[in-house]
């Protein structure tokens, strides 16, 4: 959720409209926008240029106000509740983000707090709230220990008549990990809005997509986690989402040793082990909310938080480059060169 270099969204708009009106007789109409700190690009196949460009204008529209919104660490609605959270206060929440806390609350239910959106403060102590990548020593011990010592969790809080209240002033929001399945979500109910039906919208390591591409569907890459490309390919039909939560993407290092953006909320410490997880499902808050813990439950309790959250086409890989899919992701993937290693378990007999 971070914008970290803020060029003109109008500008980006303005070429690529033009580069879409050369070309008339094209149907996949693309577009580039920076949203959430990254580049997003949104494709719509079918409909002439002025209906594609209305599209992507109002999709960027959108997240230019969730950016503000939603936003953890710049000022703003959310900056201004975990500051009342913190000083032990009730406070009015701005009506779009009750939605997605509460979703927020029941996905991090589910995934037994491994999905942890209220532990703000560690992610902040971590350097994770931040558009410039940490550096230095990781913070010490005995600070980790102290905030993780307060349980900052969901449960503590609870909305009533659009007023929040918190029983614990540990905790401190910050949806990092599942604002963007949710605003590819409503960005794709807005494109329909508009008279839409094909198309994707991809906010890096995460995306959605509607209808298909003419008469065939959608086909997107899963990026390799060591950042070699794209390891993997997958067709991805009407409604689906498909979020990857990989730890190449940000992470702190310091004498050699990589620190995982990801934390375990049970240690206050990055998550080792797993370096990337995807998950595809028609509900974009869950896949990105999910993608997200499964990292965190790691090789030995991704079944267990897969069933509990109820995805089915999950694959994680490890540090070793070995694949862990279900049976049902394992049957759409297909590997790009050289097949690795493969462990599919079955949730139905996961505990
Ligand atoms: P994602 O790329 O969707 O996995 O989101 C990663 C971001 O979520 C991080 O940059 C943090 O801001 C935040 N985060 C890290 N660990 C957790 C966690 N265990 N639960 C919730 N949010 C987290
Ligand atoms: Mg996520």
């Amino acid at each position: 959720m971070i914008r970290k270099t803020l060029v003109s969204g109008v500008a980006l708009l303005t070429l690529f409209a033009l580069l879409g009106g050369c070309a008339k007789q094209q149907k996949l109409y693309q577009a580039q926008i920076y949203v959430f700190g990254t580049l997003a690009t949104i494709s719509i196949w079918g409909v002439d240029d002025a209906k594609a460009q209305a599209g992507v204008a109002a999709v960027s529209q959108d997240f230019d106000q969730m950016h503000h919104d939603w936003h953890a660490w710049h000022p703003g609605p959310l900056v201004d509740l975990n500051k009342a959270i913190a000083a032990g206060k009730p406070a009015r929440v701005l009506p779009s983000l009750i939605p997605l806390i509460e979703r927020s609350k029941e996905l991090s239910d589910a995934s037994e707090g491994l999905f942890n959106p209220a532990i703000g403060r560690l992610l902040k102590l971590w350097g994770f709230q931040s558009s410039e990548r940490p550096h230095g020593p990781p913070p010490s011990r005995a600070a980790i220990a102290a905030l993780v010592a307060q349980h900052p969790s969901m449960d503590d809080i609870r909305i009533k008549d659009g007023v929040l209240y918190s029983s614990n002033r540990a905790v401190q929001l910050d949806f990092g990990a599942d604002a963007k399945g949710y605003a590819v979500d409503l960005a794709l109910a807005h494109l329909r809005k508009l008279g839409i039906q094909n198309a994707i919208v991809n906010a890096g390591g995460g995306l959605g997509v509607i209808g298909s591409h003419g008469d065939r569907p959608w086909r997107v890459g899963i990026r390799h986690p060591q950042g070699k490309g794209i390891i993997a390919a997958v067709n991805v039909y009407n409604d689906e989402n498909v979020h990857t939560s990989g730890n190449y993407e940000r992470f702190r290092v310091y004498e050699g040793v990589h620190y995982a953006h990801i934390l375990d909320p049970r240690t206050g410490w990055p998550v080792e082990g797993i370096t990337s997880c995807t998950v595809i499902d028609r509900d974009g808050t869950l896949a990105d909310a999910a993608a997200t813990a499964l990292v965190v439950a790691g090789v030995k309790e991704w079944q267990h938080i897969a069933k509990r959250m109820g995805v089915k086409y999950v694959m994680l890989v490890d540090e070793a480059g070995t694949v862990y899919m279900t049976p049902q992701m394992a049957a759409r993937v297909e590997f790009n060169g050289e097949k690795p290693k493969i462990v599919i378990s079955d949730l139905s007999t996961a505990h």
